[in-house]
């Protein structure tokens, strides 16, 4: 259920282990409002590392299946680009990767970026991952504006992009010669009795019998999820919508690898990445819990502004060719959601994957597939990341509040915040504190949000009218889970594993 990147691996993969299965790939042909389709698609594992990633069991499990999937890459694109390979798709495949990532650390960085960039470069040490210090005068094509130029840079030879678009049609390909059906519709719900999935309800009326359903619709397998979970079983699904803009430039120039910030206060890394005849410029990233009409005009104006000053002052001249714009899945608790339902028989759920579901698919089409053939004992690690859980907090709540605060503070002098020295920033500190408070003060149980998501839920309501609305909508979430989840089991799984930033 979902044609996205993770929905067509896992088809694939299953498809190429057992030629006897019968598998269908149901999602509508334009993928409005799609992930997959926006993404870069950077292949970043150490690229994507924060300070939070070695701080709790969680994340750094999903830190070992980003080092999995970077590892499966090579293979991977081979076999997709000798799988889709009568077409063109094969060639255009393999042109479209270009191996190495640059990442800089911008004079224009707040603290957050900071500690994130140091936190990725220990991790590089501490892994043996092959990368170089470079200076950053060095870095092909990069021409900031003098008083953003970087302060480091960093080269990771084995981390690139590909063309994610090109990506989907191979996977389309590679999955027909396998036998794989495509049925373009929308499932509207899951259909299910005795505890056990039957199948899913399509919106032309039909009923698609399955005796297993993968649940990889992106940010929309929430709702689809709900049609035969309990209320709060899952942590619930937000919507992190992105605008990325695909150009073209007619004089040469530009950057010739990725080139990208570590992840910054509050959203992802800024990156410009070379495509044939242009850029891609990404990303920006606003979470909210309801669907949103689309991306905000401000944000996409400082990502640009962003990347013509800190990377590539042509950019400005460049030409748009496409407005890319797509949702990342992202749970609550900022935690994929993967493998076996705890109480539906042959629900699978292989979604949830925020800013990295691209880089992680091999990976994860691959653990998908050893679940469901029962190929191999399931990975102790990715127990963390079963559906049907409370969420997962990796911080108590006051120092989810102080991190919240801080994202907030780097990411308003990230944009060019300008506080008269007199007057420090003590006040706006305070401020965003007692909101932040007042805000908990008012949920009928405690959490610790992940930073972002503070941000979405706390702080941005604060220029629009949705703040009562995410307000009732996480406290009666925070109700059905309490009465889902045995108490017990909420509390030591919250409590045991709270780290120390
Ligand atoms: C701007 C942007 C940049 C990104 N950059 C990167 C990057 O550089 N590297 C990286 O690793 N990740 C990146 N990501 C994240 C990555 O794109 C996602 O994690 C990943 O693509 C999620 O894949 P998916 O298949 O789960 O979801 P999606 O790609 O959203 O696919 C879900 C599919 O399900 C279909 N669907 C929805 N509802 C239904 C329904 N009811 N019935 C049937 N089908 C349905 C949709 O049409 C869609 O095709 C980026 C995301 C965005 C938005």
């Amino acid at each position: 259920m979902g044609n996205g990147v993770l929905g067509l691996s896992v088809a694939l993969e299953l498809a190429r282990r057992d030629s006897r299965l019968r598998i269908a790939v149901v999602g509508p042909r334009a993928r409005t409002g799609a992930a997959t389709p926006a993404a870069g698609a950077m292949l970043n594992c150490f690229g994507e590392v924060t300070q939070y990633t070695d701080r709790h069991p969680a994340a750094q499990a999903r830190f070992a299946l980003a080092r999995r999937a970077l590892d499966a890459w090579p293979d991977w694109l081979a076999r997709l680009a000798e799988d889709a390979g009568g077409t063109d798709g094969g060639r255009a495949l393999r042109n479209s990767h270009i191996p190495g990532t640059f990442v800089l650390l911008s004079a224009r960085s707040g603290r957050i970026t900071d500690r994130n960039f140091e936190a990725l470069r220990l991790a590089l040490v501490e892994y043996g991952e092959p990368h170089e210090a470079v200076d950053p005068a060095d870095v092909p094509g990069l021409a900031p504006r003098p008083d953003a130029r970087p302060l480091r840079a960093l080269y990771l030879q084995r981390e690139g992009t590909v063309d994610a678009r090109r990506v989907l049609a191979a996977l389309e390909a590679a999955a027909t010669t396998h036998g794989v059906e495509f049925w373009p519709l929308t499932a509207t719900a899951l259909v299910a009795d005795n505890e056990t999935v039957r199948g899913i309800q399509l919106d032309d009326g039909r009923m698609l019998q399955a005796t297993t359903v993968v649940v990889a619709a992106g940010s929309m397998s929430g709702e689809l999820a709900a049609t035969a979970l309990p209320p709060g079983a899952v942590p619930p699904m937000l919507h992190g919508t992105g605008l990325a803009v695909l150009t073209r430039r007619e004089n040469a120039g530009g950057v010739t690898r990725a080139v990208r910030t570590p992840n910054r206060a509050a959203t992802c890394g800024l990156h410009v990445l070379p495509t044939s005849g242009g850029h891609y410029v990404g990303a920006t990233s606003v979470i909210t819990p309801q669907l949103s009409a689309g991306p905000e005009l401000g944000v996409a104006h400082e990502m640009l502004r962003a990347a013509c000053e800190q990377i590539d002052r042509q950019l400005a001249a460049a030409q748009v060719t496409a407005w890319l714009c797509g949702r990342r899945p992202i749970p609550l608790d900022g935690f994929p959601l993967l493998g076996p339902s705890r109480l539906l028989h042959g629900l699978i759920f292989a979604t949830g994957t925020y800013r990295d579901g691209f880089h992680n698919s091999p990976a994860i089409a691959r653990c998908i597939a050893d679940t469901l053939l029962g190929a191999t004992p399931p990975d102790k690690d990715l127990s963390w990341f079963t559906p049907e859980r409370p969420p997962i907090q990796t911080m108590t709540v006051s120092q989810a509040i102080d991190e919240a605060v801080i994202h907030s503070i780097d990411a308003a002098y990230e944009h060019d915040l300008r506080l008269p020295a007199l007057l420090g920033d003590t006040h706006l500190t305070d401020g965003l504190h007692q909101r932040a408070k007042d805000f908990h003060d008012h949920l009928p149980h405690p959490i610790a949000l992940p930073p972002e998501i503070a941000i979405s839920q706390l702080l941005l309501p604060a220029r629009s009218p949705g703040e009562a609305q995410h307000l009732t909508w996480l406290s009666d979430y925070l109700h059905a889970a309490h009465q889902h989840h045995r108490p017990a089991e909420y509390a030591t799984r919250q409590a045991s594993h709270t780290a120390t930033p």
